[in-house]
Formats: structure tokens, C-alpha cells, sequence
């Protein structure tokens, strides 16, 4: 792996834009802003740039990748948009929903995006800034979290620098993100909705939407590889469901339990959301053998939040 000198530069400096597209379209990887988490980009369309995403994290090959798109129209160009799936892009797009649909072939894609699968996962990314890159390059993106294979997403331009640095020539600094947790995924198949992933848009403001009921992931119906059982793990190891700190641990509280730092002292669901990430890095630097979490109720973004933590307690190898 090539290694790099790499640069932070701010995504609203004069020529931040011009300089990240002509770095995608060199081959070479560009972290970016999002409002979920950073993405580690490539040209979706250039094989030898997206192994190089993998490369970068440690990510294994059966884990594919999303690609970011303007809007429906580029999403169009590589995937069969059902009139279903254009409701949902219609009512989410730019956000944060990535939809899984059937992949047009020889429409360019870069075979090591799908991991050999005939279905495409895209999504339209509410940032401004980097839509105008994708725009720019004229070609989707493809981009997972901008962090080391199973370790904490980055909220920041310093988390990927502290993550990555070294393994890729720049990162857009755009601030902290928004919504702090990666995407909501739904699998689209014969005009019927799968929750592949739970994110902050949950199945019931998807079926206030399209008047769809949504179902539970169904391994025979959409494959979806990667959703590996240990993922975002701190350093510490995690005790879920914690009222109370024991020796050796630090608390992240969540409303009424206090914790010594806090998702979100108020009980705020979306606010704990954004502070997920950024709360269990803080919580490393403080030592101890174990993180204990509060508990966090498992409704709404909560049910995004506790698949992360579940993902954050699990065994490691
Ligand atoms: P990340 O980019 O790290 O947030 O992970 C993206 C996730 O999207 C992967 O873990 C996959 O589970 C899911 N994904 C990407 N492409 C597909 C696809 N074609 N079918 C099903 N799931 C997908
Ligand atoms: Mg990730």
C-alpha cells in the first residue's frame, strides 16, 4: 500500500472541491463529509480505486460497499429504480436512506463494489458538499465509514486522521456530522420493503411515506453480507445496560443515569445519536478496562442505536 503525507483541508477553502474530484479521478481515495459519518471514497466506476478503499481499512471482500449518487437520476443510471423505489427517493433523498436495488449490468460499476452481487445499495447524501463532488466527477462514489475495519466510525476530520492517516492523500474537513450514525439500509425486492440495517430513519417513517409495511431482514430474499457481529468496538471492552459503575469502568449515562459523560442527559433520542461515536472515543481516553452504557430505549433511533452498541459489546477475535 502506497503511503501519503495526508492533508486536511477545509471542504469550503476555494479549490477544496476541485482538489478532492481531481484525486478520485487519479485513482486515489478522498475521505469526506456526510451528514451520517466520514466516507472513504473512490470512483465507483474505477476497480483498482475502490481495492484500494479495502486496502485502507482492512475491510474483508465479502463486505460491500454503497454507492452516493446526486439524486435519482444518477441512481438510475446503474440500478432498475421501481416506482417504489422512486417514492423513497422522493421522500428521502438527499438523506440518510440507502436502498438496495437490482444492479444494471455492464452499466460500469467496479465488480469489487458489490462483492459479486446482482444488487446495487446507493443513496443520495445530504451534503452539500460533497453531492457537488460527486456531480463534479459526474460518477458515483463508493464509500463506507472512513474508519479501520471494525473500529468506531468518524464523526470528524480528526477521527479519520487518527484512523487513517497515512493511507490515503486527503480529507475534507466539513465539521462534525450531523446525525452521527451511518445510514438506514432497505433492500427493495418485488415492490417489497427489507430493513437491512437500522439507522434514523426507522420503518415507521418510511411506512408514513409510501404506505409500505416494512420487513425484517430476510436472508433468503436480500443477501446482506457484512453486517458482521463485532463492529464499531472501542478499545474498552462494553457492559450494555449498565445503572451503575463498577471498579474499573467508566459510565456513559442516557437520561435519569447520569454516567460520567452522557449520550444525552435530557433522554434525547437523536441527540444520543449524535453523540454515539464521538461518546465511546471519549470514553476510551479515559482507561479503563470496560465501558458501561446506560440503557437506551429500544424505539424509534434508539433500535439504530442499540444494534451499534450490541455490535460495539460483542466478542472480538
Ligand atoms: P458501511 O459502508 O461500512 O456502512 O457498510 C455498508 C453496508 O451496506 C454493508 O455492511 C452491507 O451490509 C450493506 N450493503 C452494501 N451493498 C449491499 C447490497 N448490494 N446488498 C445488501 N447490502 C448491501
Ligand atoms: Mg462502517
Amino acid at each position: 500500500m502506497a503511503t501519503f503525507k495526508t492533508q486536511v483541508v477545509s471542504a469550503h477553502e476555494d479549490g477544496a472541491i476541485s482538489a478532492a474530484v481531481q484525486q478520485l479521478v487519479a485513482g486515489e481515495l478522498v475521505a469526506v463529509p456526510t451528514e451520517t459519518v466520514y466516507g472513504l471514497a473512490a470512483d465507483a466506476l474505477n476497480d483498482a480505486a475502490v481495492q484500494k478503499i479495502y486496502a485502507a481499512k482492512g475491510r474483508p471482500a465479502h463486505n460491500p460497499l454503497i454507492c452516493h449518487v446526486t439524486d435519482a437520476d444518477m441512481a438510475a443510471r446503474y440500478v432498475a429504480v421501481t416506482s417504489l423505489a422512486r417514492s423513497l427517493m422522493g421522500a428521502f433523498w438527499p438523506g440518510p436512506l440507502t436502498i438496495v436495488l437490482p444492479r444494471r449490468a455492464d452499466a460500469g460499476i467496479a465488480p469489487t463494489v458489490t462483492a459479486g452481487l446482482d444488487t446495487l445499495a446507493v443513496r443520495s447524501p445530504d451534503s452539500d458538499i460533497t453531492r457537488k463532488i460527486i456531480a463534479k466527477l459526474d460518477r458515483p462514489i463508493a464509500a463506507p465509514s472512513a474508519n479501520p475495519s471494525g473500529k468506531l466510525s468518524p464523526t470528524s476530520a480528526a477521527d479519520v486522521l487518527e484512523g487513517l492517516s497515512g493511507r490515503l492523500p486527503l480529507i475534507l474537513d466539513g465539521g462534525r456530522t450531523g446525525v452521527g450514525i451511518e445510514s438506514t439500509i432497505v433492500g427493495v425486492r418485488d415492490e417489497k420493503l427489507y430493513l437491512l440495517r437500522p439507522g434514523s430513519i426507522t420503518p415507521d417513517d418510511i411506512t408514513a411515506a409510501t404506505g409500505q409495511p416494512v420487513y425484517a431482514r430476510d436472508d433468503s430474499t436480500i443477501t446482506a453480507p457484512g453486517q458482521l457481529a463485532s463492529h464499531y468496538a472501542p478499545t474498552a471492552a462494553v457492559r450494555l445496560n449498565a445503572t451503575e459503575r463498577q471498579a474499573g469502568e467508566i459510565l456513559i449515562g442516557f437520561g435519569d443515569v447520569a454516567g460520567d459523560i452522557s449520550l444525552s442527559a435530557s433522554g434525547n433520542l437523536s441527540e444520543a445519536a449524535h453523540n454515539l461515536f464521538e461518546t465511546l472515543r471519549k470514553a476510551d481516553t479515559f482507561g479503563q478496562d470496560t465501558i458501561a452504557v446506560a440503557p437506551v430505549p429500544n424505539e424509534g433511533v434508539g433500535i439504530a442505536i442499540n444494534d451499534r452498541l450490541a455490535r460495539a459489546a460483542a466478542p472480538r477475535d
